[in-house]
């Protein structure tokens, strides 16, 4: 992830296209499994401790303890049920988000230390899934939303990601119209989220590139459809 500060003790990453899919649910999954080992070692993370979430576009986030680990790490089954989110203060246990299009968000408290990380498609951005990720942060380890940092894994963005009028009811951030058609940047509308959550702008890392457009490097399900394959994105206090 560009933009993070290089710390010893925190591991974050996203990966692409060219690792192959990380999903052992949706998409081709014959070597999903295989892929998180080769990826995720890559990186000095044993496979078998991920802690996964049986996404569903809600608003749920998950204080991640000793007794997760290794949830959904070897089944889809296994997953944490009805979550989005993702915060810990636990070392050695790694965290994931899995997204083709959805936007994951990584957050960072150097002082406390914690982590949190989240998948944001629209359904959990109108319901402001990052102001609760956040605001269960402050009060599970004191974290100061003024001393956080947030990045963001590669999402579809306004130049591609075409949504319905009714979303002008839903966001006042991140929409821009062409013409009759209207658009919607996800990184745009929780950048917005995590300012009002009380996060530096100085704190906030640019937004990555759009996975319709680099369909190459990145799967995308508006592209491919519901086939296409699933990335991962990873953080780990150590
Ligand atoms: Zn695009």
């Amino acid at each position: 992830m560009s933009g993070f500060p290089n710390e010893p003790n925190l591991i974050i990453a996203f990966s692409g296209r060219k690792h192959g899919n990380m999903s052992l649910y949706y998409g081709e999954t014959s070597e999903a499994l295989n892929n998180r080992r080769i990826f995720l070692s890559s990186l000095g993370i044993d496979y078998r401790d991920l802690v996964c979430a049986r996404q569903i576009h809600g608003d749920s986030i998950r204080y991640v303890t000793e007794e997760d680990r290794g949830s959904g790490a070897s089944a889809y089954g296994g997953s944490i049920a009805d979550t989005d989110g993702f915060i810990t203060d636990k070392k050695n246990i790694p965290i994931s988000v899995f997204t083709a299009d959805c936007l994951s968000v990584f957050i960072y408290d150097p002082l406390t230390p914690s982590i949190g990380l989240v998948h944001c498609g629209w359904r959990s951005s109108k319901a402001r899934i990052i102001s609760k990720a956040i605001g269960l942060m402050q009060e599970k380890f004191n974290a100061r939303p003024d001393n956080l940092y947030a990045g963001f894994g590669s999402s579809i963005r306004g130049c591609c990601y075409e949504v319905s009028k009714d979303f002008k009811e839903y966001f006042s951030d991140g929409l821009s119209e062409e013409g009759t058609r209207l658009y919607l940047d996800l990184s745009e509308v929780n950048t917005k989220e995590l300012l009002v959550a009380g996060v530096k702008k100085e704190h906030i890392f640019p937004p990555q590139a759009c996975t319709f457009c680099h369909n190459d490097e990145f799967f995308s399900f508006r592209k491919e459809g519901p086939a296409c394959g699933r990335m991962i994105s990873v953080m780990m206090l150590k």
